[in-house]
């Protein structure tokens, strides 16, 4: 059956270049290029933008970018195997399709991209979240990155989204939403993917603030965050013991009773304490 972009149907291409799903390289492969495209739409006007895409495996998501209007996609993945199935879609878009085989944790793509920017990737579930931190905590805000729209793990998807009070708030719902706008634009179950995972995952949509929204310095507030996590069922005075001394009159300076816990803590109240801690108010 003829698709859109005139290339054979995924499960074809699967056949034809004999990629069975490695687990060990975290493989769930989208098919349904319907999805894929839909996906893609969901990363916004792609037009005269280039994406890096991590682990494009066979492409589905590729095609769907490709099909979308960006103006070129700089797609890093890891299986060699995959790199035939690739190699016919950058021949049906010339000029448009740039694979590198390589490890996205260690390969650096800023050469190869010129601004603006967009990320999208059906991530291998085992570096994803370490990825989002690394794009999070650039050395220079804004980022490099204008968008950011990857598949999670539900669950994964949960804690960057989530509000104080809730059971996933906690360090990377701060590191999301301090400088991002990240809301969930897609709920997928299992069987949408080959082979069927064990967990739901969802889609991302992180949209880079061009200032934090409240000042503070990352790294104080990174440790601030991270002592009050780390110990989340302890009251706030006594996990952040260790942060700055005489941390009690700086909670209460900051809004914070002493005796909270920190996942009742507001992003505002969070960067309020960092600034006290760094004596700037
Ligand atoms: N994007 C494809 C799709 O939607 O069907 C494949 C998604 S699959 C969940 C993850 C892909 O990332 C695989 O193709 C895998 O080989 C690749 N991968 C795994 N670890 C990687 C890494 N460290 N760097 C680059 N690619 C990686």
């Amino acid at each position: 059956m003829a698709t859109i972009d005139g290339l054979p149907p995924l499960r074809e291409v699967l056949q034809t270049h004999d990629l069975v799903a490695k687990k060990s390289l975290g493989q769930n492969f989208l098919l349904d290029l319907n999805l894929t495209a839909k996906i893609a739409r969901s990363a916004g006007d792609l037009t005269g933008a280039d994406v890096l895409e991590i682990g494009p495996g066979p492409g589905g998501l590729t095609r769907g970018l490709l099909a979308e209007g960006a103006r070129k996609v700089l797609a890093i993945e890891k299986d060699s195997r995959c790199l035939p199935a690739l190699a016919e879609i950058a021949a049906a878009y010339p000029g448009r399709l740039e694979v590198i085989n390589g490890d996205a944790l260690e390969v650096d793509p800023l050469a190869h991209l010129t601004p603006p920017i967009k990320i999208a990737a059906n991530l291998p579930y085992n570096v994803g979240t370490e990825l989002l931190v690394r794009w999070l905590t650039p050395k220079h805000w804004p980022p490099f990155w204008e968008s950011l729209t990857l598949m999670f793990q539900k669950e994964v998807a949960e804690r960057i989204v989530a509000k104080p009070g809730t059971n996933h708030y906690g360090r990377l719902a701060i590191l999301a939403q301090w400088r991002a706008e990240a809301k969930i634009v897609m709920s997928l179950p299992p069987e949408a993917f080959t082979p069927a995972p064990k967990v739901h995952s969802a889609v991302v949509h992180l949209r880079a603030l061009p200032e934090p929204r409240y000042p503070a310095n990352a790294a104080t507030l990174s440790r601030v965050v991270a002592a009050g996590f780390n110990q989340r069922r302890k009251m706030l005075r006594a996990s952040l013991k260790g942060v700055a001394p005489d941390i009690e009159a700086k909670l209460e300076q900051a809004g914070i009773a002493p005796t909270e816990r920190a996942e009742k803590v507001t992003l505002e109240q969070f960067c309020r304490l960092a600034r006290i801690v760094d004596g700037q108010e």
